[in-house]
């Protein structure tokens, strides 16, 4: 990839370069990717309404109550049993009563709870208060009945005298009355409103959920059967029912739809024995002839029903379908994760190891390591070359490494290296002699050698990792070689390189030693290591570095070497 740090990244393009495999097994891989995608995101695009936009929607409800009730004393009527709630969308239904009239500021004996049950002035105490008080005790203990005696307080008495709630509820005959839910919504990205009341309605109907499921009169008792609940129980304690409106709308004009599913169920926990179904208290208050304030104290059980209103409308918008599908393409790459992910996990695992997988392998995965962190070296009677990774204990001829790759070219690629007499003969006759080298024992060994030399050739030297050898056992060193001398240290040959390069270098000028000693050592690598790759990390032998330099010395006679990070 062009380095983005000029102009020329302007005028040009980069692409990935991909690898084709011939693989039948691969590409039905591909295929059955393709074709799982294709079909979800065909499946999302059409069922799912992907080509939509979508708005939320905005509602108001208005809900209306009828029927008439009859207990034992009297008529109940909708002004008396549905009490308006400050909640939006939700109404009351009055179904068990308890009444307390004619109560007055007084004092009188308290409800014989545990806690206000007295024997004596002192089991009460004067100012007292919990949260079960009709009101302050005053200290006086007192017969409430013939029987008990109780805690007198001042409160509003007498105090209320049943704690249950009765049994049939008062109101259980509010099962028939029945509830008109208005619904007027709103979408308003599209600017359309609809309500749930159709313009042809018949006034005498009655929602079920086969015959008539767009009614939008309700009967209570249905309500309830529909929420899996019965009425008669629940009427006792009260409960919270939710009424669900859902509006799920497609306004295209091809596939129009837009009409209310209506839902039910309790909303409150009907299991819990602590304050179970829903009940309050509310009073009545007027005054006395002597204008005392008198009130009746009204405890109601009842149902409390919330209307919830829910749904989105879509609408097509050719952008929203650009967007999904867009969003959607990602996913076709996902037949080359599972490939690859397939051809990794082939190469590790050892059950479904073949040499064609591993092949693939090969060709897909190149091996990068850190190039700061190893050193590569080659031995003239070994046929690959060896990473080393560790930091360096002993000299670097002794260290051991890994196999980094085989170089069954290595000797072929002197063909290339070579620029003159470069027949197939020649390079047959080369190759027989480095056989040759590589079982040649040496002649003799110099009385200076360094332990770690296998060559005779090389020369100590103080850093680790300048201690290596052109060979791993004892033997003919390399640049005995016929063909060092003829790949590496051959002037012509470095010259005839050099002015490939550059035409019109001047071969007599003061630093050309330096340039044909580096040209010689790029020459030696490329010839050992196949690969001009690895150019920064290779390390040269003792005897084939001293080799070139003495050949090609430096005026000042001070080496670099190789640099160690
Ligand atoms: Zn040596
Ligand atoms: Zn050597």
């Amino acid at each position: 990839m062009v380095a983005c740090g000029s102009l020329e990244c302007l005028r040009t393009y980069d692409s990935s370069k991909v690898i084709r495999f011939w693989s039948l097994k691969y590409a039905c891989m591909k295929w059955i990717c393709h074709i799982c995608v294709s079909i979800y995101v065909g499946y999302t695009v059409i069922i799912d309404k992907r080509y939509q936009e979508k708005d939320n929607i905005i509602s108001s409800v208005h809900t209306k109550v009828k029927g008439v009730a009859q207990t034992d004393e009297r008529i109940w009527d909708t002004a008396e049993y549905t009490i308006p709630m400050q909640a939006i969308g939700s109404f009351f239904v009055i179904t068990n009563i308890i009444m307390t009239e004619n109560q007055l500021q007084r004092r009188c004996p308290e409800y014989p709870v545990a806690k206000a049950i007295c024997s004596s002035y002192k089991s009460c105490k004067k100012g007292s208060v919990d949260h079960q008080s009709n009101g302050i005790q005053t200290g006086r203990c007192v017969d409430y009945n013939a029987t008990i005696k109780t805690c007198e307080v001042m409160a509003w008495c007498p105090v209320e005298s049943k704690k249950t709630a009765p049994v049939p509820a008062v109101l259980k005959s509010s099962e028939d009355f029945t509830v008109l839910i208005k619904n007027n919504i709103h979408f308003p990205k599209f600017n359309y409103t609809i309500q749930n009341i159709p313009p042809n309605f018949n006034t005498s109907c009655t929602f079920n959920k086969i015959t008539s499921p767009l009614c939008p009169v309700f009967r209570l008792g249905d309500i309830l059967l529909a929420a899996n609940e019965n009425f008669s129980e629940v009427a006792v304690e009260g409960a919270i029912i939710g009424i669900e409106i859902n509006w799920d709308c497609n306004l295209d004009k091809w596939f129009y739809h837009c009409s209310p599913k209506y839902g039910f169920r309790r909303l409150d926990d009907k299991t819990t024995s602590q304050y179970p179904g829903f009940n309050f208290r509310f009073a009545k208050y007027h005054k006395l002839n002597n204008g005392e304030e008198q009130r009746t104290l009204i405890k109601v059980y009842g149902i409390r029903f919330d209307v919830l209103v829910f749904g989105t409308a879509g609408r097509f918008d050719f952008f929203e379908l650009v967007t999904y599908i867009g969003s959607m393409i990602s996913y076709f790459g996902l037949a080359a994760f599972v490939i690859d992910h397939y051809i990794s996990l082939c190469s590790c695992c050892s059950c479904c190891k073949s040499p064609v997988k591993e092949y693939h392998f090969r060709k897909k995965y190149e091996t990068v390591l850190n190039p700061r962190q190893v050193m590569y070296v080659s031995y003239v009677d070994e046929p690959h070359v060896t990473v080393i990774k560790k930091h360096l204990k002993t000299s670097l001829q002794c260290t051991k490494g890994d196999v980094f790759e085989s170089h069954p070219e290595k000797f072929s690629d002197a063909v290339n290296c070579r620029t003159k007499d470069s027949d197939k003969d020649s390079v047959m006759e080369e190759l027989g002699e480095m056989r040759t080298l590589q079982q040649r024992r040496p002649n003799g060994s110099s009385s200076d050698r360094p332990a770690w030399c296998c060559c005779g050739k090389c020369r100590p030297a103080d850093k680790r990792h300048e201690q290596l050898c052109c060979r791993r056992k004892e033997g003919e060193c390399i640049t005995t070689s016929p063909l060092f001398e003829r790949l590496v240290l051959s002037r012509d040959n470095l010259q005839d390189t050099l002015l490939y390069k550059e035409p019109f270098l001047d071969l007599n000028g003061e630093n050309v030693n330096d340039k044909l000693r580096h040209c010689a050592f790029k020459k030696y690598i490329h010839w050992r290591f196949g690969s001009f790759d690895l150019e920064d990390r290779t390390v040269i032998p003792s005897c084939c570095r001293w080799k070139i330099r003495d050949t090609y010395p430096k005026v000042n006679g001070t080496y670099t070497g190789f640099k160690t990070i």
